[in-house]
């Protein structure tokens, strides 16, 4: 490319021999024109919590957003878990409310680790909406308890859906997401940064994400598909409601009574800046790197200081 048309000045004009090199983006008013207004995401795990955040986010923005999640199928037996997952109205719920703020969105089932469910998300996806171009693997759950102790059905449970999940989304997705430059933001955790007491299930699926995000980022990178992961820290989600702030250990630890007061306890301890995350932080940093076209491979952590890396 000559410097004038690269916009270089004559001389720092980068060598763009090789057809693997690409200019970086057309920048408007300084800003890229990675704009994804019209474009589908898909966002799982979204009738509540993180992912209902991102869903609505993305819908703000122009997105046409579907949101998914079990529905009916947490009824399921085989949905039953330590704690409620999210019945079909909350689903339901964030479709409506998106919708009534002038935002597009579907609702759809899917059961993140079923091969055929995830296959059946991104058939009616396209039945939709035409296209998808983001994928976000938001869709995730937890136990804890001592390694002694942790059951094996426990431990496959939650690799089948905080990893495998992450594979099966991401396989049924990739035909359509090469058309156009697609964008997969999987949600990892500060929990994949670290390890901590009786969270080894838990944090061993979330380092498995983080290193699945860096192999597909680099396989999928000459499709111009760039895979990137959030790592949240500590968001008030019935995760924490429902489950951590519940268990003993934390609630002797801290001398709390009420889940609200170990949540507060652990924050004011623990976060440097003293401050929970909100979903629309992690929100906020999955559309960052949904345009931030020069970004691959990267696991994000938005966890107020509590993890630095
Ligand atoms: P949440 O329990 O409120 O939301 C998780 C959602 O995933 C629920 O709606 C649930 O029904 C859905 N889900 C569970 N299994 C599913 C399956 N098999 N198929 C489809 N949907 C399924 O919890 P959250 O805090 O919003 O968690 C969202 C993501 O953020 C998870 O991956 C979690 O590990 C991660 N995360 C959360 C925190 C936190 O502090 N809350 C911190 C770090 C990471």
């Amino acid at each position: 490319m000559a410097a004038a048309e690269s916009g270089f000045p004559e001389g720092l004009a980068p060598q763009c021999g090789s057809h693997h090199v690409k200019p970086a983006s057309p920048l408007i008013n300084g800003e890229t024109i990675i704009n994804i207004q019209g474009k589908t995401a898909i966002v799982t795990g979204a009738a509540r919590g993180i992912g209902r955040g991102i869903a609505e986010a993305f819908a703000r923005e122009g997105a046409h957003v579907v949101a998914a999640d079990l529905g009916l199928l947490a009824q399921a037996s085989r949905a039953g878990w330590n704690y409620a997952l999210s019945p079909a109205r909350e689903l339901e719920r964030t479709a409506k409310d998106i919708e009534a703020r002038g935002g597009a969105c579907v609702a759809i089932e899917v059961d993140v680790s079923d091969r055929a469910s995830c296959q059946n998300l991104v058939d009616k996806t396209i039945e939709a909406y035409g296209r998808l171009d983001i994928l976000v693997n938001n869709a995730g759950i937890i136990q804890t308890g001592p390694i002694a102790e942790f059951a094996e059905s426990d431990w496959d449970r939650i690799f089948a859906v905080n990893v495998k999940g992450i594979f099966l989304m991401s396989q049924a997705a990739l035909p359509h997401l090469r058309n156009d430059a697609g964008v997969i933001i999987n949600i990892a955790s500060v929990s994949g940064k670290r390890g901590f007491p009786n969270m080894g299930a838990y944090c061993a699926s979330k380092f498995a994400a983080i290193g699945l995000t860096q192999s597909m980022a680099a396989e999928l990178a000459e499709s111009a598909i760039r895979v990137n992961a959030v790592c949240p820290g500590h968001v008030d989600t019935a995760m924490w409601s429902d489950h951590l702030s519940k268990t003993e250990t934390r609630q002797e630890q801290y001398g709390t009574e009420t889940t609200e007061d170990t949540f507060g306890a652990v924050v004011r301890d623990l976060v440097p800046l003293a401050r929970e995350q909100s979903p629309d932080d992690i929100a906020e940093a999955a559309l960052y790197l949904t345009r931030a076209d020069s970004v691959t491979g990267v696991s994000l952590t938005i966890a107020g200081g509590y993890v630095m890396n």
